[in-house]
C-alpha cells in the first residue's frame, strides 16, 4: 500500500497515545512501533505555529482550512473541499429567553456541503487518501458517515463501498446511492456492520477507513473547536489581554462513535498548549437511553465500555452499541477535567426537535436534537449553571434524494450472521474463484471481472475517466502516467480494455500504440484513444484501423463512454 512519505510532512509526527513513542507520520495511521497500541495522536510544532498564525490567519477565509498548518495534509494541493466548516455560531434569541441562558451559543454543523459535521471528517480523510494515492475505499456507518465520504470520494475519484446497518432509514440509503457509492445493507446492527466492512476490505484487499483509529478523523473534528474559539471571541470578546481566543464552559453534542468531543478536545488542549485560550471546555456527552453504553458505563464508574448489544432507539444516527476506545479516552476526560454524561429519551428528543423548529426556524435531525435535550436535563439538574458559556453543536439534517432518481439495483442485502466466518486476505488475481459462505458472499458483492487499463499523464483527466468507471461498479481500474509506464502495465495485466491518451511527454499514444500492434498477445486488446486536440490527416491516417473508439477531451459525456466500452467489452462483466 501506499503511504506518504515522511520529508514532505516533517514537522508532523504520531506519538502512542499509551507509551508516549513518537514515530514518523504515515498514512493510513498505522499501530505504535513499540507497543502495538493503535491509537496514535498527531503532534505538530506548535511553538512555531503559535507565531507564525496571527498574521497568516488574518488573510485567510473563514473555512476549515485555514488551519492547515495543524491538520496533517503536506500541501493544499491534496485537498479535496467543497466548502465545508466555517459554519456559523448563532446566539438564540428566543431559546435563550426561555431559558435564561444569557451566553448559549449553536454551532450549525448543519451548513456543511451533505448536511452534517461529518464532511470535515469527509474532506481531510479524502484528502489524506488523495496525497497516499488510495482510489478505493470501504466505510461503515450508521449513515452521515457514508453519505459526507460518498460527496467527498465522487470528488476525488475514489470508489467507495458503504455498509450500513438495516435500520439506517431509506431516505439516507437512497442519498448514498446517488453519489455513485456501492450501498451495502447488512441485516445487522452497526457492530455487526463494521465487522463485515473489516473483512470485505481484507478479503479485496481495499484500504478500510478505521474509523477513529484514523488519526484524520480526530483532526478533522479539531477544527471545530479552532472555530468556536475565534467566533465566541469575536462575541464575547477575549478572555484576558493574554489570550485572544476563547473557550466556552461547555461543549455539548450528541455522541456515538465520539469522533467529535475527542477532536473537539483535541483542538482545545492544542489552543491552551499555544497559549491561545486560558481553558479547555467540559464535554457534556449526550446518548439516546436506548442506546447509551457510555452513560451506562461512566455511571457505573467503569473504565471500559459495556457494549450495548440491542440499540432500542429510532435515533439510528448515534445508536453505536460499542464505542471501544472512544469511551474510555472520553471516560478519562470527564474525570479530570469535568464534564457530563447524560441519556435523553426519544420522546425528550422529540420534543426538543420540534422546540428548536418552531421556536428558533432550526429544523435537524433527531440525533442532533438529542444534544438539545441533553442540554434542557443538564440546566434542569443544575449540572450546567444557567450563566455559564454554553456551545450546543447541531450536528446535522439530511435533505434526502427522492425515490423516483434510483434505479432498482441501488442496494445489496447481505446477512450479518456471516460476520464471524474466517477470512484471510485474498491475492486479487484469484478473486474470480468460486466460494462458499462469508467469502463466497462478499464476492457476489463484487462482480469486477474486466480489466481496464487507463494511459493518461494528466492526473486531472485520468481521475475523471476512473470516476466514470468507478460509478459503473463492474471494472478493475489500474493506471499510468505516462507511455512507456502504460506499456509496462499492459504487459504485465493483459487487460481487457486500454484507454490510451495520445499527447504524454515521453513516449506518446502514437508510439505505445505501434508496441502494442507489434506484439502478438497484445495487439487484439481495443484501445479507445483520448484526444486533447483536433487530429490531422496524417494523425487520423496512423490511428486508422489501430483504435476503437476516439474520445475528444472535453467533448464527451458519461454514458456515451460507458456504452461505448460495453459496445466493446460486452456486459457480461456485470451479472
Ligand atoms: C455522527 C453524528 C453524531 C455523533 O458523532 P460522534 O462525535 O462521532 O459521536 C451526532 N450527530 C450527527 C448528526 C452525526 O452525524
Ligand atoms: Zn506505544
Amino acid at each position: 500500500m501506499t503511504t506518504v512519505s515522511p520529508a514532505m510532512l516533517r514537522d508532523i509526527t504520531l506519538e502512542c497515545g499509551a507509551c508516549g513513542h513518537r514515530q514518523r507520520y504515515q498514512v493510513p495511521t498505522p499501530a505504535c512501533n513499540e507497543c502495538g497500541n493503535d491509537w496514535m495522536e498527531v503532534r505538530y510544532d506548535y511553538e512555531r505555529i503559535r507565531h507564525l498564525w496571527p498574521d497568516w490567519l488574518r488573510e485567510r477565509p473563514f473555512t476549515m482550512w485555514r488551519y492547515c498548518e495543524l491538520l496533517p495534509l503536506s500541501s493544499a494541493h491534496y485537498q479535496v473541499s467543497m466548502g465545508e466548516g466555517g459554519t456559523a455560531l448563532l446566539r438564540p434569541q428566543n431559546l435563550n429567553m426561555m431559558l435564561g441562558t444569557p451566553n448559549l451559543f449553536i454551532k450549525d454543523e448543519r451548513q456543511n456541503p451533505t448536511n452534517s459535521f461529518k464532511d470535515r471528517q469527509a474532506s481531510l480523510v479524502i484528502s489524506m487518501m488523495k496525497e497516499a494515492n488510495i482510489t478505493e475505499l470501504t466505510v461503515a456507518s450508521t449513515g452521515n458517515v457514508a453519505i459526507s465520504y460518498s460527496a467527498y470520494s465522487a470528488h476525488a475519484g475514489i470508489k467507495l463501498w458503504t455498509f450500513l446497518p438495516s435500520l439506517v432509514p431509506p431516505d439516507k440509503m437512497r442519498e448514498i446511492a446517488i453519489y455513485g457509492s456501492e450501498v451495502i445493507k447488512v441485516t445487522a446492527n452497526y457492530d455487526t456492520t463494521k465487522k463485515v466492512a473489516a473483512r470485505f476490505a481484507c478479503h479485496k484487499g481495499i484500504t478500510p477507513d478505521r474509523g477513529i483509529r484514523n488519526v484524520g478523523t480526530r483532526e478533522a473534528m479539531k477544527t471545530i473547536a479552532f472555530e468556536m474559539a475565534e467566533q465566541l471571541a469575536a462575541e464575547l470578546g477575549p478572555p484576558s489581554p493574554d489570550h485572544p481566543w476563547r473557550a466556552p464552559d461547555w461543549y455539548i453534542q450528541a455522541v456515538s462513535g465520539g469522533m467529535g468531543p475527542i477532536g473537539v478536545w483535541k483542538g482545545y488542549d492544542e489552543l491552551y498548549r499555544m497559549g491561545l485560550v486560558d481553558r479547555r471546555p467540559k464535554l457534556a456527552l449526550i446518548q439516546a437511553a436506548g442506546c447509551a453504553p457510555m452513560v451506562n458505563s461512566f455511571r457505573k464508574n467503569l473504565p471500559e465500555v459495556e457494549p450495548v448489544t440491542d440499540p432500542r432507539t429510532q435515533v439510528i444516527t448515534i445508536a453505536t452499541g460499542n464505542p471501544g476506545p472512544a469511551y474510555s479516552y472520553l471516560y478519562r476526560l470527564v474525570q479530570q477535567h469535568g464534564g457530563a454524561f447524560e441519556a435523553v429519551t426519544d420522546e425528550e428528543t422529540f420534543r426538543a426537535l420540534h422546540l428548536l423548529a418552531k421556536m428558533e426556524g432550526l429544523s435537524m435531525e433527531s440525533a442532533a436534537a438529542a444534544a438539545f435535550a441533553g442540554l434542557f436535563k443538564l440546566l434542569r439538574t443544575g449540572v450546567i449553571k444557567k450563566d455559564e458559556t454554553v456551545v450546543v453543536n447541531c450536528s446535522g439534517h439530511t435533505f434526502p434524494v427522492e425515490k423516483f432518481l434510483l434505479d432498482k439495483n441501488w442496494l445489496k442485502v447481505l446477512p450479518g450472521t456471516l460476520a464471524n466466518t474466517a477470512l484471510t486476505p485474498v491475492p486479487p488475481t484469484a478473486r474470480q474463484s468460486k466460494s462458499e459462505g462469508l467469502l463466497g458472499a462478499l464476492d457476489q458483492l463484487d462482480k469486477r471481472f474486466k480489466r481496464i487499463v487507463i494511459v493518461e499523464d494528466n492526473y486531472d483527466a485520468a481521475r475523471l475517466l476512473r470516476r466514470i468507471l468507478q460509478t459503473r461498479g463492474d471494472f478493475q481500474i489500474s493506471e499510468a502516467h505516462s507511455g512507456s509506464e502504460g506499456l509496462a502495465l499492459i504487459r504485465a495485466t493483459h487487460p481487457d480494455l486500454i484507454m490510451l491518451d495520445l499527447t504524454m511527454p515521453d513516449m506518446d499514444g502514437f508510439s505505445v500504440l505501434d508496441e502494442l500492434k507489434a506484439a502478438r498477445e497484445l495487439k487484439n486488446i481495443p484501445v479507445i484513444v483520448i484526444t486533447a486536440k483536433e487530429l490531422n490527416r496524417h494523425e487520423r491516417d496512423r490511428l486508422q484501423g489501430q483504435t476503437q473508439m476516439l474520445l475528444q477531451k472535453g467533448d464527451f459525456m458519461q454514458e456515451e463512454l460507458v456504452s461505448g466500452i460495453n459496445a466493446l467489452i460486452g456486459d457480461e462483466g456485470k451479472a
